[in-house]
């Protein structure tokens, strides 16, 4: 393909994308297909000969695209929300055409920069103290593995990554029981183990770890011989969005010198809102290191993940490895391959200044005050159907429910709820009961496609009786 043919497919794509905004509400939101079927339609070899863009296109839209579920649907209300603004598409096309690998400051300095400004305009529109610096990640499993490995080294007094773990004891990680998977397998990943990942249950409204029986486990792991490393808590948990009081987990860490991470993935977005870092971030600055997606509520499309850093020195400790051949002389500039693991990195920061300019702070506010308003309205009129009970109240966006009946009752309703494709939901658990998930987070969705939940949630259930 020359350059030419590349700008006016480019053009075609365009309009085949502003096409598919603007016609997505008819579309069923989860993908109607059966397991297999789209591989079946596909030769099962690569071609030897060359095929038209035209063709390759053709089956993209015959074949592919009925078999993608639509997360930028405005009636998608299952997971989280994956959100991909116009602006931040855009950014990412330049972003593709230009290809550049930013891992140090010299393979791009540009990149550096900008990501340098980003995660310090993050920085102010989350009410983060100035001490934090941070770096643009892939995700947030990736910022969480990157923080349990500077626990581990930091308990280690550094020497893991030389020495290996034999013989060191057991490295005790502690969290809530309503952390997300990817805390686990940082965990299994950094050598750590399963085991040596204490949960303490999370109770209360915001079902976060009690901070009395936190000091407990470590003192109780420190009388066993066991070396505690790091405290891992949540504002806005996957499953029921499971909050942790901050500043009482904080202190446990002082008392104990203990490395601190805190995973907001979904909900740190909704911290530019004043008012919520007020109620739940008040204690935040005691943080070591901090996560969330911007790739999430925010509107930066996949892949965009900020961890912020009180210090980066411990990370950097950690991480960082400078071969001969990764080498540059001259000034004092940052080179953020050294702060995570991959080496390779994309230009990620220019769809966060592309979506930031384009909407302003407040815009994006307005969007994330509105998305929990209507989850809340949502929950009151799901409360009144008769036999329906909310399991879980809002926190922030994020509430949970069960129709009358047993799990199986559960699951047959959002199985039910996907196959009528006007809504997308998803099944959960609490507190060892099936729940159906519900949140509100797409970027275009209106409080009439929120409440439409009701009606389809309603109509369906009794369709199934
Ligand atoms: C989504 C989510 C994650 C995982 O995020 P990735 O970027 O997909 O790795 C971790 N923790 C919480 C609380 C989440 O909501």
């Amino acid at each position: 393909m020359n350059w030419d043919e590349f700008a006016d497919w480019s053009k075609h794509i365009a309009d085949w994308g502003a096409h598919y905004h603007k016609t997505l509400g008819d579309r069923p939101v989860r993908a109607q297909t059966k397991p297999g079927e789209v591989a079946s339609r596909l030769p099962a070899s690569p071609p030897d000969k060359p095929e038209d863009m035209a063709a390759i296109l053709q089956d993209f839209d015959d074949i592919v695209m009925p078999g993608m579920t639509h997360w930028q649907h405005p009636r998608f209300f299952a997971y989280f929300p994956a959100n991909a603004t116009p602006p931040s598409m855009l950014a990412e096309q330049l972003v593709n055409t230009v290809a550049a690998q930013c891992m140090l400051w010299q393979t791009s300095p540009a990149a550096t920069e900008v990501e340098g400004l980003m995660v310090d305009w993050m920085r102010q529109a989350l009410g983060l103290a100035d001490h934090f610096t941070g770096v643009i990640q892939d995700s947030a499993s990736s910022s969480t593995l990157s923080a349990v490995l500077t626990m581990r080294e930091r308990a280690t007094g550094y020497t893991g990554n030389r020495e290996g773990l034999s013989g060191k004891g057991h490295l005790r990680v502690y969290c809530s029981d309503q952390v997300h998977t990817s805390i686990d397998r940082a965990a299994w990943v950094a050598g750590i183990g399963q085991d040596n990942l204490v949960k303490i249950a999370g109770q209360g409204p915001l079902h976060g770890m009690d901070a009395a029986a936190l000091d407990a486990a470590i003192n109780a792991d420190i009388a066993a011989g066991h070396i505690p490393a790091g405290i891992i808590a949540i504002t806005g948990g996957t499953g029921v969005g499971a909050c942790d009081n901050l500043g009482p987990i904080l202190k446990v860490a002082k008392a104990h010198d203990l490395y601190t991470h805190l995973d907001a993935a979904w909900a740190g977005s909704a911290m530019i809102c004043p008012e919520l870092h007020a109620q739940f971030w008040a204690d935040v600055d005691g943080f070591d290191s901090i996560v969330f997606n911007p790739h999430k509520w925010l509107g930066a499309q996949f892949d965009c993940s900020i961890q912020f850093l009180r210090d980066a020195t411990p990370q950097l400790n950690t991480l960082k490895i400078e071969p001969e051949y990764l080498k540059t002389s001259g000034e004092a500039v940052t080179n953020y391959s050294e702060w995570t693991i991959p080496l390779g990195r994309r230009f990620r920061a220019l769809k966060l200044w592309f979506l930031i300019r384009s909407y302003g702070l407040e815009e994006l506010q307005t969007r994330i005050r509105n998305h929990i308003a209507w989850a809340e309205e949502l929950c009151e009129a799901i409360r009144e159907l008769d036999g329906f009970e909310i399991t879980t109240e809002p926190i922030f966006s994020l509430f949970s429910f069960r129709c009358p009946g047993d799990d199986d009752a559960q699951q047959r309703l959002v199985d039910a709820i996907n196959d009528d494709g006007r809504i997308y939901l998803t099944q959960g658990a609490f507190q060892g009961r099936k729940v159906i998930r519900f949140q509100v987070g797409q970027f275009d969705t209106t409080r009439k496609d929120v409440m439409m939940a009701h009606a389809v949630i309603l109509e369906v259930w009794e369709q199934i009786q």
